[in-house]
């Protein structure tokens, strides 16, 4: 059994005292929904005031973004020692990260194995582009961000993967996937790239969420398909009710 994932991606949104608000506002009702797990990932700068509401709660912490080394002269990064102390996940290789900062499967590669060594939970984002989902390329661009970018794994470390499957063109859009094209997605591509990379029972066991405008009105429809294990939530994941709606959704 896959425990359903919701989890947050707050992006460039929130100050610190926004985030400390934001998060205060939520608990009560993401805590009355034990069944589900959540994350939150707020900016760098709000991790340790969010970290202190949520220690000892059912909602983790998380990074949106870390870098592969420890420590060193490299201006603008957070490791993920830094992280480590604040968080148990982190999100890795988001489109707007391959899109704007020229992240590859490779530098992906380098920051899920970084995250690992410190015992931090990759949330490893994958996804077609509009053009190459109307290039028919879906499947192909997926298996290659899933191969390149979790190789060179330790298979006790792949258990602990998350995989997010986000079409880029349904993120922040409005115009989400049709549930069982996502489903086939993740049945017939994740998880067969998993088994390869990891074995049958690895590629069961990690948790493969929909991301790309869910809103409470449309969540139940992705929870409603096997394959699908949870959420990343990008604008909803900003608004109180409705990230706790999409965790009710979820239970
Ligand atoms: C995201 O950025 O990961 C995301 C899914 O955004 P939205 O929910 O706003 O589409």
């Amino acid at each position: 059994m896959r425990v359903p994932l919701v989890a947050g991606n707050w992006k460039l949104h929130k100050t610190v005292a926004e985030s400390r608000q934001l998060v205060e506002e939520m608990l009560p009702g993401l805590e009355a929904v034990p069944s589900v797990e959540n994350l939150v990932c707020p900016p760098f700068m709000a991790l340790p005031a969010v970290a202190e509401i949520l220690k000892a709660t059912k909602v983790a912490v998380g990074g949106q973004n870390v870098f592969w080394e420890d420590k060193g002269a490299y201006t603008g990064e957070v490791s993920p020692v830094m992280l480590a102390e604040f968080c148990t996940h982190v999100i890795i290789g988001h489109s707007e990260r391959r899109a704007y900062f020229g992240e590859t499967d490779q530098t992906v590669n380098r920051r899920v194995q970084a995250a690992l060594a410190h015992k931090l939970i990759p949330v490893v984002c994958v996804g077609e582009t509009l053009e190459e989902n109307e290039a028919g390329n879906t499947n192909q661009v997926v298996a290659r961000q899933m191969r390149d970018g979790l190789s060179n794994l330790q298979i006790s470390d792949a258990s602990q993967l998350v995989v997010a499957y986000e079409p880029v063109w349904a993120i922040g859009t409005g115009k989400a996937a049709y549930p069982d094209d996502a489903s086939r997605v993740i049945g017939k591509v994740i998880r067969p790239a998993l088994a390869e990379l990891f074995g049958d029972q690895i590629s069961q066991g990690v948790r493969v969420l929909y991301g790309g405008s869910v809103k409470p009105a449309n969540a139940a429809d992705f929870f409603n398909e096997e394959q699908v294990d949870g959420a990343l939530v990008g604008g909803a994941s900003l608004k109180a009710a409705d990230f706790i709606g999409i965790t009710e959704a979820a239970a």
